[in-house]
C-alpha cells in the first residue's frame, strides 16, 4: 500500500513529443513520485502563450506530451493530469496574488531579464507575471511539495513568499507554502555533445521514434573530438555515448567500453550500435504502450477531462477559501 507524504505539483510546457532530457530529466522522476506522493502533474499551456510565436500547434502538441507520459506510467487513475488553461480558478488566483507581489521584484529577477534579452521584440505583460501564475498554480493545488532542479529553486521560494505575503496581508493561513523538493536531475546532452538536450536545438532524440530513427540519431552523435580515426585510441569520460551507455547498458557492457575505447579496442561506429540497441530495447515497453494508446485518441483526451475535473474540485475549494480570506462580498 502507498504511504502518501503528501501531494506534489510540477507543471510542463506542451512540447509536443519528449525526448530522452524530458525523459530521463522529468517524466521518469514524476512516475517515481508517484509511489510517495499524490501527484498533480499540469500541461502548462498558459504559460506557453508568453513566448510562443503560433498556437497552430498547441492542441497536437498537448495530446502528444500527454501520450509520452501516459506511455512512460504516469497513472491516471492515481495522478491528475490535467490543461492549465481548462481550471480558469488558476487565472483569479494569479490576479489575487499580483495583488501582494511588488512589481520590482518580479522585474528584477534574473529570469525576466534573460526572457527580455531573448525576445526583446515581445516583452508581454504576461512575461512579468510568469512568477506569479506560475505560484498560483502550485498555491491553487495546496501542493506540499514541488521538485525542481537547483537551479529553479528560487521560482519555489518565491511562491513561498506570496504565500506568506498573502497571508499576512489577510490575516489568514489558508494558502499553504510548498516545500522545495530539490532534485537531481541528469544533465543530458543533446547528440551534438555539447548543448543540453533540446527540440528548438534539433538536437533531440524523440522518445517515441522508431527504432530505425534512434539509430539514425545515435549514428550521428558526436564522440571524443580526438579520436579521429578508428586506431586512436579514445576518451569515454569526454564521450556523450559513453555518458548514455551508462544509463542504457549492462555493467558488462559498461565496463568493455570503456576498456577497450582507450585501447581502440572498439571503434565509436560499433559502440554507438551497441548503445542504440540497448536504447532501442529499454524504450521498447514505452513504445508499445503509445501506440496502443494512441489507437484511442478520444480515451487520451478523456482522462484529460477526468484530470480536469478533479484539479477544478480542488481549485474551487481553494479559491473560496481565499475570498473569504479576503473578504470579497459573496453572493446573496
Ligand atoms: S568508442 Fe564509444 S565511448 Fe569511445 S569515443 Fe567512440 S563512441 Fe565514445
Amino acid at each position: 500500500m502507498r504511504q502518501i507524504k503528501g501531494r506534489v505539483f510540477s507543471g510542463a510546457r506542451p512540447t509536443g513529443r519528449q525526448h530522452l532530457g524530458n525523459y530521463l530529466g522529468a517524466i521518469k522522476n514524476y512516475v517515481a513520485l508517484q509511489d510517495e506522493y499524490d501527484c498533480v502533474y499540469c500541461i502548462v499551456d498558459l504559460h506557453a502563450l508568453t513566448t510562443v510565436e503560433t498556437t497552430e500547434n498547441l492542441r497536437q502538441n498537448t495530446y502528444e506530451m500527454t501520450l509520452d507520459w501516459l506511455a512512460a506510467g504516469i497513472r491516471p487513475d492515481e495522478s491528475i493530469v490535467f490543461i492549465q488553461s481548462q481550471v480558469p480558478q488558476v487565472a483569479e488566483l494569479h490576479l489575487f496574488l499580483s495583488m501582494v507581489t511588488p512589481l520590482g521584484k518580479l522585474t528584477d529577477l534574473p529570469t525576466f531579464k534573460e526572457k527580455v534579452r531573448q525576445q526583446p521584440h515581445n516583452v508581454n505583460y504576461g512575461l512579468v507575471g510568469y512568477p506569479v501564475l506560475m505560484a498560483a498554480d502550485i498555491i491553487l493545488y495546496k501542493a506540499n511539495a514541488v521538485p525542481v532542479g537547483i537551479d529553479q529553486a528560487p521560482h519555489i521560494e518565491f511562491t513561498r513568499e506570496a504565500v506568506r505575503s498573502f497571508n499576512y496581508r489577510y490575516h489568514t493561513n489558508v494558502l499553504i507554502e510548498p516545500e522545495i523538493k530539490v532534485t537531481e536531475y541528469p544533465n543530458i546532452i543533446g547528440i551534438d555533445g555539447q548543448r543540453k538536450m533540446s527540440k528548438s536545438l534539433s538536437n533531440d532524440i524523440e522518445i517515441a521514434a522508431t527504432p530505425e530513427e534512434t539509430k539514425a540519431r545515435v549514428m550521428q552523435m558526436v564522440t571524443d573530438p580526438h579520436r579521429i580515426r578508428r586506431s586512436d585510441p579514445g576518451n569515454p569520460d569526454v564521450c556523450n555515448v559513453f555518458s548514455m551507455h551508462k544509463i542504457f547498458s549492462s555493467p558488462e557492457e559498461i565496463a568493455m567500453v570503456n576498456v577497450e575505447c582507450r585501447r581502440a579496442g572498439i571503434g565509436c561506429v560499433e559502440c554507438k550500435q551497441l548503445y542504440a540497441r540497448n536504447l532501442n530495447q529499454s524504450l521498447e515497453p514505452l513504445r508499445a504502450r503509445r501506440t496502443e494508446l494512441d489507437r484511442h485518441p478520444d480515451d487520451v483526451w478523456d482522462i484529460l477531462r477526468d484530470g480536469k475535473n478533479r484539479a477544478q474540485a480542488i481549485a474551487a475549494n481553494t479559491i473560496e477559501e481565499v475570498k473569504e480570506a479576503i473578504k470579497l462580498p459573496l453572493e446573496k
